[in-house]
């Protein structure tokens, strides 16, 4: 047999095995059911994938909510797109980071009121996809009750999905998670202190 088609007939082989253990995990794959995704890590990527899971649910005809917890200095892409589609309802907390208010009752304010907001989506069952975005920081400040937020994510519809984003996910979020994923930051442009760029940063 020549080099190359030995070659071939083991790449055959390796993806016929590859191909039995896959369909073997789908087959073992049967429950549907509405996930809970946490988003964390100190790496770019937690919002815009869940703004990407957004994106494939519209796609799909899904009805979305969105809470974003922290307004960011620049009105985010996502927003402006989303924003008006009848598919999804859009909240924004009217406040920036805490370091830019830096007042914790005015924080803590916006905070509940905002959550508010996130209850009443989680607590509806034509909601079938709710993404929390930045989240995580309302916990970490102890700006909301950390009892409620979980029993409000804990208790919400069995098909609906939610997907939570911030660094620093607490324990207790990331055990009633389905999927978390952890993104590190290997590099990241700030660093070599290039400004945020549209389209890329918001
Ligand atoms: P993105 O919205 O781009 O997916 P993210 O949600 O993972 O980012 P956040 O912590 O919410 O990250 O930060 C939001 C903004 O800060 C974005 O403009 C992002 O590019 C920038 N950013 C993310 N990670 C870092 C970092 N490690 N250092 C500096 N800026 C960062
Ligand atoms: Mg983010």
């Amino acid at each position: 047999m020549s080099e190359s088609k030995e070659r071939n007939e083991r790449h055959k082989k390796a993806m016929q095995r590859k191909k039995e253990y896959i369909d073997g995990r789908i087959a073992e794959a049967t429950i549907d059911k509405g996930l809970m995704v946490v988003l964390t890590g100190n790496g770019k990527g937690k919002s815009s994938s869940a703004f990407g899971m957004l994106a494939r649910s519209v796609g799909h005809g899904l009805h979305c909510g969105v809470v974003q917890f922290i307004k960011g200095q620049w009105e985010c892409g996502e927003q402006m797109l989303f924003q008006e589609n009848p598919l999804v309802e859009f909240h924004v907390m009217n406040t920036g980071f805490t370091w830019e208010t830096q007042d914790r009752e005015k924080d803590i304010e916006a905070a509940v009121s905002t959550w508010g907001k996130a209850e009443t989506l989680l607590k509806n069952e034509d909601v079938e996809v709710v993404v929390l975005d930045e989240l995580t920081y309302m916990l970490t400040y102890g700006y909301l009750d950390k009892e409620r937020v979980l029993n409000a994510l804990e208790n919400r519809p069995s098909q609906q999905h939610v997907i939570v984003t911030g660094r620093s996910a607490s324990k207790e979020l990331i055990e009633i998670a389905d999927t978390v994923t952890e993104l590190g930051e290997s590099k990241h442009a700030f660093y070599d202190g290039v400004k945020v760029q549209k389209g890329i940063d918001y």
